[in-house]
């Protein structure tokens, strides 16, 4: 999709200044391998990152790899994933997609989006962050609930679902740059431009953003 080269503009200036409030962005999820990384982007979907790195230790001590997980004991895991919320389904998509894993990719977590989304529990946030950060695959940008808050505020979308969102995120910046533009924006939504207190007066993007659904004003993304 074509988008203005003035909206285009507007997006490269916002992700230029927000690589000089976070030069090396990364990940606050804990992980060594993308299968790891996998199962703590499926445990972080309604749960903070800090809770999902209190519970992944002991799971990833329990059930080792990926082949031990395929053959785990459901009622265990839930049990050791309970604080994450959502337990239940987290656990039967994780072990599923962890089965998968083993049967269809000779224990490998697959490398492309269209593999990716096959995993049960997987749609293209997860696979998204997973491509991105673990194998430095960017398949698009991932596009949580801060992602979509602040390209919304910002003018960069006025879509509310996330695959429309990341379908006009996509065009805005450079590919190289989609991984990066996904923790700039989950950073900044988590300090600065926050869901309910977005801290304004304090923010480097105060002259360009016209703040949609804070204050009226006239739409750069139709100019
Ligand atoms: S000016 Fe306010 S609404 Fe706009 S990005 Fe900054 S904190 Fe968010």
């Amino acid at each position: 999709m074509t988008r203005p080269p003035k909206l285009i503009q507007h997006a490269q200036t916002i992700a230029q200044r927000l690589a000089k409030r976070y030069p090396a962005p990364q990940t606050e999820l804990t992980w060594t391998d993308p299968w790891e990384l996998l199962v703590a982007t499926i445990l972080s979907a309604q749960c903070t990152d800090a809770r999902v790195n209190m519970v992944t230790p002991q799971l990833f001590t329990t059930w080792p790899t990926v082949h031990d997980v395929a053959k785990a004991d459901l009622s265990a895991l839930e049990t050791t994933i309970h604080s994450t919320g959502f337990y239940r389904n987290k656990a039967k998509n994780i072990r599923e997609a962890a089965r998968r894993i083993v049967t269809m990719y000779q224990g490998q977590v697959p490398q492309t989006m269209q593999d990716m989304v096959t995993l049960a529990g997987v749609a293209r946030k997860t696979a998204n962050v997973v491509l991105s950060n673990a194998f430095g695959i960017h398949a698009g940008i991932a596009v949580d609930t801060h992602v979509k808050r602040i390209a919304f505020r910002l003018g960069l979308t006025k879509e509310t679902n996330p695959d429309k969102i990341e379908q006009d995120l996509m065009p805005l910046f450079l590919q190289q740059d989609w991984g990066k533009v996904n923790h700039y924006l989950v950073l900044f939504g988590r300090q600065v431009c926050t869901a309910r207190k977005p801290q304004c007066v304090i923010c480097e993007l105060e002259d360009i953003c016209p703040k949609y659904g804070l204050i009226p004003t006239t739409s750069i993304a139709s100019k």
